[in-house]
């Protein structure tokens, strides 16, 4: 898409702070980190968000990444938390999926059943 600020990292078109990059997707640093650890998993292929058709062998490479870039980022054994948000309700800013990869710190609130 032309006008897609993501796409455009991914063409490098706009700088970023590249942590992994391979044929297929692409992992930078967030501009607004929210976390000590707050990376961006992308496929350079556009797609809205995850229900956009994302052929199920790329789904499993993004995730697969996101796996590695925690590690590369030293998070993968204190633990870390996978987050995409989807459309308006999920207060997603940019539309094109990314995986939010956030670690670092203990995180504020727990997702799932009270503790
Ligand atoms: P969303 O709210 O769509 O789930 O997340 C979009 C994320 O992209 C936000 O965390 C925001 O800080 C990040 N972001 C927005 N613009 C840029 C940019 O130009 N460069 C980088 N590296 N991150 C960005
Ligand atoms: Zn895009």
């Amino acid at each position: 898409m032309s006008n897609c600020l993501f796409c455009k990292i991914a063409n490098h078109e706009i700088d970023a702070k590249v942590v992994y990059e391979d044929d297929l997707v692409m992992a930078f640093e967030d501009i607004n980190p929210q976390t000590p650890v707050h990376t961006l998993v992308i496929p350079k292929q556009h797609y809205d968000h995850i229900g956009d058709d994302v052929p199920e062998e790329l789904l499993g490479h993004i995730f697969t990444t996101a796996a590695k870039v925690a590690q590369i980022k030293g998070v993968d054994t204190s633990g870390y938390r996978l987050v995409t948000n989807i459309g308006e309700d999920g207060r997603q800013t940019v539309i094109h999926l990314h995986i939010h990869v956030v670690g670092g710190a203990r995180l504020p609130i727990r997702m799932g059943p009270a503790d």
